[in-house]
């Protein structure tokens, strides 16, 4: 199945799409999400700030990606995935949500750095190319219908808009339960970033 989403016209959506115009400015120096210092060449974090983000890689759990210190089977689960099976089949973010990553996130979801969707969005590709492979569908989070006002574009789906771009995976609107409970057999979730906790016992 494959589903193109397009925002209707209602004031809502017109409030979400006025988000979807990058500002890119050839003229302007791109500065850096995080630190806000002028970057040097292309790319969302500058040399200084990209060392510092902490990106998710294997080995992890293979259901929440919860990354794992050391190497382990291919389809190891961590305890907490074990003890509580999560309803999603599948979750992988970029990075760690933490200090390093706080500003950079703020900047996009709060501060109208919506010209990094498609940098974030190419990091999303990456982390999360096992969960496109094959996927019929992309879902942002739907954020309420006031925060959309206030805020004035969901930044869960720009990424998925930029990303749906990369990927050629069609990008609908809706949640987890929404679409388990409309029948669907496998959900997964993909992040730009996560908290990582200390695994639990
Ligand atoms: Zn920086
Ligand atoms: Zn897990």
């Amino acid at each position: 199945m494959a589903a193109v989403w397009k925002p209707s016209s209602s004031p809502v959506s017109a409030a979400f799409t006025r988000g979807l115009d990058f500002v890119s400015d050839p003229l302007l120096p791109r500065r850096c999400i995080s630190c806000g210092t002028v970057v040097d060449g292309d790319g969302a974090l500058c040399a200084s700030c990209r060392p510092e983000i902490r990106f998710l890689s294997r080995p992890h759990c293979q259901a929440c990606g919860f990354p794992f210190e050391f190497d382990h089977a291919a389809d190891a689960r961590c305890a907490a995935c074990y003890r509580d099976p999560p309803l999603y089949e599948r979750a992988r973010a970029v990075f760690r949500y933490d200090d390093a990553s706080r500003q950079a996130l703020l900047a996009f979801k709060h501060a109208d750095r919506t010209d990094v969707a498609p940098d974030f969005a190419g990091m999303m590709a990456q982390a999360g190319s096992e969960l496109l492979t094959g996927a019929d569908l992309i879902v942002p989070v739907p954020l309420h219908r006031r925060r959309l006002i206030s805020r004035r574009y969901n930044q869960s789906a720009l990424l998925v808009l930029a990303l749906a771009k990369i990927t050629s995976v069609a990008a609908v609107p809706a949640c987890t339960k929404v679409l388990l409970r409309g029948g669907a057999c496998v959900v997964d979730v993909l992040t730009l970033a996560r908290v990582v906790r200390p695994a639990s016992k």
